[in-house]
């Protein structure tokens, strides 16, 4: 027998969790938080636990699976994206079992999910035995968080290829290609579960490469002159952090990143020394302590390339406080501000988001908005995808409906049929496949 549960994530863009039920045993991918609702939590300033978050429909709702606890072998994640790993912190210990995970997302988890104390990392391109029926392959993919993977679970029935956040870059600037080698050579594809995020999007998604070329012409090609120059991206994001760096050293000015997590995951990455960004540069953890520092960059703002937090408008993150001028570092007119990032488009960050521009034009800086390449497949990519694995079942997932049914339309394109081989589930949902 086999089954999927579809916990999270396929009513929305956020708080994903599937569990994969084998005969009597079963698995968990991701645990997620659904960041829009959880920003919400958050600036309501209310304790934070596992029946708020529930309440407040931030974190998945696992009732669907209550009675599979005991089978629950482990917890496997793809990468270290909130709305991927956010939720074990409340979830994890409910289940009595590992969390398995690449290197640097088992770093993050570390921090983030302090209790966690079964955590297994497994590296890229290998695979790791989770009982005698299943198994699970991390096959390594480009994304926007350093060792993300698509996983490849294998059973009896055939293989289950869990591909939820991973673009084909060609060009990556930080760490390998996606490893479409390995994905060629996976037959019996059972099920493919798919991302739907970028599925009505007509196109390849761009490499991460774009992104640096975007970057390197506003800030090289413009008249910057001694004017502040203020950048901000997802912290996560290290290989776009990677880049700006680099354009800082063309500058001439030295990068400063600012704010706790930028902090934590460029530590995260450094511990693994998958980058060195504090030989280059400066990193403040905790902009409210450095009074003294920001007033002395402040006045000398033509030597530094300040990254800070705070791209979706955060309440709290570094950016909204130099705006609101809580610290010594301050915004004048023609300051360049760059979003290096996308608006996660969901209504109270699209809210913030607004929110800090509106305020950004009230102190004349300029704006540089998305630029910004995504980190998810588009349609094209998606289609060949599809050709490459030729799943027997298609599940399209990441996404609300207008999203999965879109998905849903491409697999159709394909020659799948919606109903017999490709299947729109709504969270809380299951379907037998074996
Ligand atoms: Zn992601």
């Amino acid at each position: 027998m086999l089954r999927i549960h579809a916990v999270g994530g396929y009513n929305e863009v956020g708080k994903n969790m599937t569990c994969i039920e084998v005969d009597d045993e079963a698995i968990i991918l991701d645990m997620g938080l659904y960041m829009d609702r959880f920003v919400a939590v958050q600036e309501k300033n209310i304790e934070m636990d596992y029946e708020t978050l529930l309440g407040e429909d931030a974190i998945p709702n696992d009732a669907v699976i209550e009675n599979l606890k005991k089978k629950i072998k482990a917890i496997i994640v793809t990468h270290a994206h909130l709305d991927h790993i956010g939720a074990i912190r409340w979830m994890g210990k409910k289940y009595r079992c590992p969390v398995v995970a690449t290197p640097y997302t088992a770093e993050v988890i570390k921090k983030h999910a302090k209790g966690i104390e079964n955590l297994i990392s497994i590296n890229v391109n290998s695979s790791y035995k989770i009982s005698k029926n299943i198994e699970v392959e991390f096959i390594n993919v480009t994304h926007s968080v350093p060792q993300s993977a698509i996983l490849n679970i294998r059973t009896r029935y055939g293989n289950i290829v869990y591909a939820l956040d991973y673009k084909n870059d060609n060009h990556p600037t930080l760490g390998r290609k996606t490893n479409i080698k390995k994905l060629k050579k996976l037959d019996d594809v059972l099920l493919l579960i798919a991302d739907s995020t970028n599925a009505d999007e007509e196109r390849k998604t761009f490499s991460e490469y774009i992104a640096k070329e975007m970057l390197h012409d506003i800030v090289m090609g413009m008249e910057l002159g001694e004017h502040g120059l203020f950048i901000t991206t997802f912290s996560s994001h290290i290989a776009r952090l990677k880049s700006i760096l680099h354009v800082s050293k063309l500058l001439g000015r030295k990068p400063v990143f600012i704010g706790r997590s930028l902090h934590d995951y460029i530590t995260a990455a450094e511990n693994l020394k998958l980058v060195n960004f504090s030989k280059e540069g400066e990193i403040i953890k905790n902009a409210g302590r450095a009074e003294k520092k920001l007033r002395t960059m402040n006045r000398n703002k033509n030597d530094y390339v300040f990254i800070v937090t705070g791209s979706m408008g955060e309440k709290n993150a570094v950016l909204t406080k130099i705006v609101n001028e809580d610290l010594a570092l301050k915004i004048s007119p023609f300051d360049f501000i760059i979003f290096s990032c996308e608006v996660i488009p969901t209504p109270v960050i699209q809210a913030n988001r607004k929110i800090l521009e509106q305020k950004l034009h009230r102190k004349k800086a300029r704006i540089f908005k998305d630029i910004h390449v995504s980190g998810h497949a588009s349609r094209e990519d998606l289609r060949d995808l599809i050709k490459i694995l030729q799943p027997r079942h298609i599940l399209p997932a990441h996404g609300d409906l207008a999203k999965t049914a879109s998905m849903a339309a491409l697999a159709g394109e394909m020659g799948y049929e919606l109903g017999k081989n490709v299947h729109i589930l709504q969270n809380g949902q299951s379907i037998k496949l074996a």
